[in-house]
């Protein structure tokens, strides 16, 4: 096989869906499987679409999950420039070469023309498309049109004739019967080439190997065969990866919640997890693995395991690979991914304090994002409950109180709490001398430091509270229970 050379085409038209980045992910692995390169093009030929900082998205997207890229619009390459709407004299090139050969013909019709004919057409229940009227016309015609400066669009002159059979490597082959083919625009009035023109003419002179791109492209695909043909070039190999639909079996969409990479990042997904998660979505190595690390998928990854039917986004599955992922995270390297959540929701910026917290939540988040409300009593100055929540079950206030005032003597006698099982031992006695049983001891104190009778662990939650804050907590909860 020679070089292997894949890229990735988006449009700049905002944050890239996860099915679009599933495509990159794809072409991604396929190169680095292959040793071959992986290119980064931006398709903004459709300007009213674009969206401003739209290649900023796509590359913060890529950059999220670690696909890193070969070639692109932002490091250049030897066959730039890599966007698209620098690239205009070589589609006009490219079209006059056609042109020039017949394959390709100059449309003069105004757009009021092209929809009375579309209207005419549905009116007799046909398809719309193009009735062939520049195709034919005579050369003075053309001329006149020409010295008037009409403006004009040009046209692929299809072959009215004959099949063409596409090769897919999803689909396997499909024939076609060229007839049923428009004679599609291939340069706007405007002089920007369609997205026919420019992905030909980029994928060849690019020389790409593969393109895999959205099953929603397929429709095009006869159109770009035949446009390959004309210019007499070699086709790349194409595969058409089937869309990922929403577990109603609809397509993803907005309603179903995040859709994009950068959504999930914010909500507190792992790169890895939801690297592994996008790459198992249409491709699978059997039927039973499911944890793939990056070289993992590296190593496995080929295009024969791509799967024919679309792939459904199973967000419990995510989820768990999400857990998972966290669980085998070091505690610094999870109090470093914690961080940006506890900064932006205002609750600390030091990494200290996010490192005390990562072995206390590691086994409790599914998502990184979950950390606020896990930990925001931490940091709260004065905690809101009610006083009858410290008192637990077969417990009285008098008994609660004794205990709160227990262990405040025990840990009053501590400058830091580092030592947490000396402390808790300590503590444990103070209960044992009451006749309080631990439940009863520590629920008590649970409620009185942390407003919650379910909570991160206690002795390291009074670690993280440190001794001023912990005492005052427990000073409020005692003063409360007399009823001051
Ligand atoms: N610009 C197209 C898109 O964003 C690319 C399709 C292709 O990869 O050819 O969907």
């Amino acid at each position: 096989m020679s070089e292997v050379r894949v890229r990735f085409a988006p449009s700049p038209t905002g944050a890239p869906h996860v099915g679009n980045i599933r495509t990159a992910l794809f072409d991604y692995l396929w190169a680095r499987h292959t040793g071959g390169k992986f290119i980064l093009r931006v398709e903004d030929t459709d300007q009213k679409r674009e969206v401003e900082n739209g290649l900023e998205l796509i590359m913060a997207s890529l950059r999220f999950l670690g696909l890193a890229w070969d070639e692109g619009p932002d490091i250049g390459g030897p066959y730039g420039p890599y966007r698209q709407s620098d690239r205009l004299p070589l589609y006009h090139q490219a079209v006059e070469e056609l042109v020039a050969k017949g394959a390709a013909y100059y449309c003069y019709c105004t757009p009021e023309r092209l929809e009375q004919m579309r209207k005419e057409q549905q009116a007799r229940g046909e398809a719309t498309r193009y009735d062939y009227r520049c195709r034919y016309m005579a050369a003075d015609e053309c001329a006149a049109h020409e010295r008037a400066g009409d403006p004009k669009v040009v046209r692929l002159a299809v072959p009215r004739e004959g099949t063409t059979t596409l090769h897919d490597f999803i689909h396997g082959d499909i024939t076609i019967a060229n007839k049923d083919v428009d004679d599609q625009v291939l340069l706007k009035s405007d002089g920007f080439p369609t997205y026919h023109l420019a992905v030909v003419v980029d994928d060849h002179l690019m020389k790409i190997s593969h393109v895999m791109r959205g099953d929603e492209w397929i429709s095009s695909f006869p159109k770009h065969v035949l446009l390959y043909e004309a210019f007499g070039w070699e086709i790349p190999q194409h595969g058409h990866v089937p869309n990922i639909l929403a577990p109603d079996k609809k397509k993803l969409s907005k309603r179903h919640g995040a859709t994009s990479v950068l959504q999930f990042r914010d909500e507190g997904y792992l790169a890895e997890a939801l690297l592994n998660f996008l790459a198992r979505l249409g491709w699978s190595l059997d039927d039973k693995s499911e944890l793939f690390t990056r070289d993992q998928l590296i190593q496995t990854f080929t295009l024969d395991k791509i799967e024919h039917s679309p792939a459904v986004f199973d967000h419990a599955k995510l989820d768990w690979m999400n857990g998972y992922y966290i669980r085998q995270m070091s505690d610094d390297e999870l109090a470093h991914r914690l961080l940006p959540f506890l900064t932006r929701a205002g609750l600390i910026a030091d990494h200290g304090t996010a490192r005390l917290l990562a072995p206390l939540v590691k086994e409790r988040v599914k998502k990184l994002s979950e950390i606020v409300a896990l930990a925001d009593y931490l940091f709260a100055d004065d905690l809101e409950y009610d006083s009858k929540l410290l008192i637990g079950q077969k417990m009285d206030a008098l008994a609660t109180l004794a205990g709160l005032r227990a262990a405040q003597a025990v840990l009053e006698k501590y400058s830091e709490y580092a030592e947490e099982e000396k402390i808790e031992v300590e503590l444990r006695d103070a209960a044992e001398k009451l006749g309080l049983k631990n439940l009863q001891f520590f629920g008590a104190l649970r409620v009185a430091v942390t407003g919650k009778t379910v909570s991160l662990p206690l002795m390291g939650s009074v670690q993280i509270l440190g001794r001023e804050k912990t005492l005052r907590r427990l000073a409020r909860a005692i003063a409360m229970l007399e009823g001051k």
